[in-house]
C-alpha cells in the first residue's frame, strides 16, 4: 500500500485534534500544509519533516527539537509562534504553528516586485525586534532572508526559521559546524571567512533583506560561490534606485559595511534610530482623550492605508505637505 496514503498529515487527513487541509508550501526537507485545531478552533500551519530521508536521522531529529526548544524560550511576538512539537511514527516530526496567510516575503518580492518603502520599514522594524529579543537571549539567528519572513493577511511580518540559530558561545561545536553558516547570498564578510556568526552578521543580513525588499535585487549578485564571497568581501554593493528615502538608504549601506564595528551598535539601537511608527499607526491622542480607549486595529483597507502611510513618510521626510483625509462620515477616516 501506498506509505503517503496511509499518513494523516495529508490533505483531508486528521490527527489528534487537527484537520489537515492544503498543502501551503515546502522547503528542502519539508512540507507545509494549513490545518485546523478542531478543539481551539483556530488555524495552524503544519510543518512536517521526515528525518529517514536525511543522511543522518539522528542529528537532524537533535536539531529538529534544538531548533524547537530556542523558539519556544524566545516567546516573542515578532517570531512566528510554535505551539508544539508532534512526534509522529516513522521518524517523522510536525511543528505545529501559527498559521500567516500572506506566505514569505520573498514570495512576496517575486510575485510583486520590490516593496514600497512604508511597508519595507515595517518589515524591517519587525525583524530587528525579533532579532532584539533573539540576541538579548544570546541567540544568533544565523539565517536571515526573505525565505524566513512570513506575512499575515494584515501585512503583519515574523521572523522564522531558527534551524541554523545557535546560542553564543554556550557550545563545543564539532568540527564539522565549524564551516560559514546561513545561506551565501546573506552571510556576512567575517562569515564567508569561517568566523563564527554574532548579532553583527545577523545586521549584515538585515541589510541585504532590506536591499532587496527596496529594489527586487541583490546587493552582490555574482552567480559562483568564489566570485559571491570575494564580491561580499570587497566590492561594494550596486547602487541602490534613487527612489528610496535616504534613510532607509543610509540604513542598508551602515548594516552592509563590512567590518561589523562599523555596522549598527544592536537591532535595538537601529529600531532606535530609525524611530516612527511599528508595525500599526499611532492611535490619535484626541481619540485617546475623547474615549479613554484604545481602539482595536481597523479591518482591511490595506490598500488605503498603505498609500496614507508612504504620504505621511513623505510629509515626515519633510517634503513640505501636510496629508488631509476626506470622505463621508463613517467611512472610517479616524
Ligand atoms: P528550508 O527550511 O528548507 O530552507 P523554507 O524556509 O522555504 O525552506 P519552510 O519553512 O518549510 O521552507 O516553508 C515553506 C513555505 O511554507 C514557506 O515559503 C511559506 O510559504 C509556507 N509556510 C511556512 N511556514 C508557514 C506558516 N507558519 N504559515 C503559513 N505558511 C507557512
Amino acid at each position: 500500500m501506498d506509505e503517503a496514503a496511509e499518513s494523516p498529515i495529508r490533505p483531508g487527513g486528521r490527527y489528534a485534534d487537527l484537520e489537515i487541509h492544503e498543502i501551503v508550501g515546502s522547503g528542502a526537507h519539508s512540507t507545509v500544509y494549513r490545518a485546523t485545531d478542531t478543539m481551539l478552533r483556530r488555524e495552524v500551519a503544519l510543518k512536517v519533516v521526515d528525518t529517514a530521508h536525511l543522511d543522518d536521522p539522528v542529528r537532524a531529529t537533535e536539531g529538529i527539537l534544538r531548533e524547537a526548544r530556542m523558539v519556544a524560550k524566545l516567546n516573542s511576538p515578532h517570531v512566528v509562534t510554535l505551539h508544539r512539537v508532534h512526534d509522529l511514527p516513522g521518524s517523522t516530526w510536525a511543528f505545529e504553528m501559527e498559521y500567516l496567510a500572506g506566505g514569505s516575503l520573498s514570495e512576496r518580492i517575486e510575485s510583486s516586485g520590490p516593496l514600497m518603502a512604508g511597508e519595507a520599514r515595517r518589515v524591517l522594524q519587525a525583524v530587528l525586534r525579533a532579532l532584539d529579543a533573539a540576541h538579548s537571549r544570546g541567540i544568533v539567528h544565523h539565517d536571515i532572508k526573505p525565505a524566513n519572513v512570513l506575512l499575515g493577511e494584515d501585512g503583519v511580518a515574523r521572523l522564522t526559521d531558527f534551524g541554523l540559530g545557535r546560542f553564543m558561545g554556550g557550545e563545543d561545536l564539532p568540527a564539522e559546524e565549524h564551516v560559514p553558516r546561513g545561506t551565501p547570498y546573506y552571510m556576512a564578510p567575517e562569515v564567508v571567512m569561517g568566523l563564527p556568526g554574532t548579532p553583527h552578521s545577523d545586521l549584515w543580513s538585515v541589510g541585504v533583506l532590506l536591499y532587496r525588499m527596496l529594489t527586487g535585487r541583490l546587493p552582490f549578485p555574482e552567480r559562483t560561490i568564489p566570485s559571491l564571497f570575494l564580491a561580499i568581501q570587497n566590492a561594494m554593493p550596486a547602487p541602490l534606485d534613487p527612489s528610496v528615502p535616504p534613510q532607509l538608504a543610509a540604513v542598508t549601506l551602515h548594516c552592509l559595511a563590512k567590518s561589523p564595528a562599523d555596522r549598527p551598535a544592536s537591532a535595538g539601537a537601529l529600531l532606535e534610530e530609525l524611530g516612527g511608527p511599528g508595525e500599526a499607526l499611532p492611535v490619535p491622542d484626541v481619540l485617546r482623550a475623547t474615549t479613554g480607549r484604545t481602539p482595536t486595529s481597523i479591518v482591511g483597507r490595506h490598500v488605503e492605508l498603505e498609500s496614507i502611510r508612504t504620504h505621511l513618510d513623505a510629509a515626515a521626510g519633510g517634503d513640505g505637505r501636510t496629508v488631509l483625509l476626506t470622505g463621508e462620515p463613517g467611512i472610517g477616516k479616524t
